[in-house]
């Protein structure tokens, strides 16, 4: 087993949507990004990336590269799990926590649970994905932006511990 943590941040920045675990929630404001600016898909590759020891989300899609410009962040999972299929690993669970004022998201959980599960190809009840407000402190607490932390744990193939 190997246990992986990710975070990221994105500043709110002109526009009419976000997008989270997969989802497009209408916003009075968007997030400044490279890509969708997806922060819970965000941190959850690197705590896969992290788990299985290859590196980070920056590393494999450079925000330089213009082919991730506006780039569903989703593809990002899905490239997790094409890497978590050929180095033998399976998700045990998955946990992820948004830190913002807004938006809210209790009404899309599930749907961004199942997004997930689908990419990585395991069941819903593994991924778990809840909020939390910054109860107005700090950057987070005045609404200039969005956050998220992830954590996964991940069993192998083999059965074997540590590959
Ligand atoms: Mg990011």
């Amino acid at each position: 087993m190997r246990v992986g943590i990710g975070y990221d941040v994105h500043a709110f920045g002109p526009g009419d949507h976000v997008v989270l675990g997969g989802e497009t929630i209408q916003h009075t404001q968007g997030v400044l990004a490279h890509s969708d600016g997806d922060v819970l898909l965000h941190a959850l590759c690197d705590a896969l990336l992290g788990a299985m020891g290859l590196g980070d989300i920056g590393q494999h899609f450079p925000d330089s590269d213009p082919r991730w410009k506006g780039a569903d962040s989703r593809q990002f999972l899905r490239h997790c799990a094409q890497l978590m299929q050929k180095h033998g690993w399976r998700v045990v669970n998955a946990d992820l926590t948004l830190i913002a004022e807004f938006p809210r998201i209790g009404a899309h959980r599930a749907t961004m649970q199942s997004h997930i599960a689908h990419d990585l190809g395991c069941g819903s009840d593994r991924i778990n994905v809840k909020a939390t407000t910054s109860e107005r402190l700090g950057a987070i607490g005045r609404g200039e932006g969005l956050a998220a932390q992830a954590i996964v744990l991940l069993a192998h193939a083999s059965g074997s511990h540590g590959h």
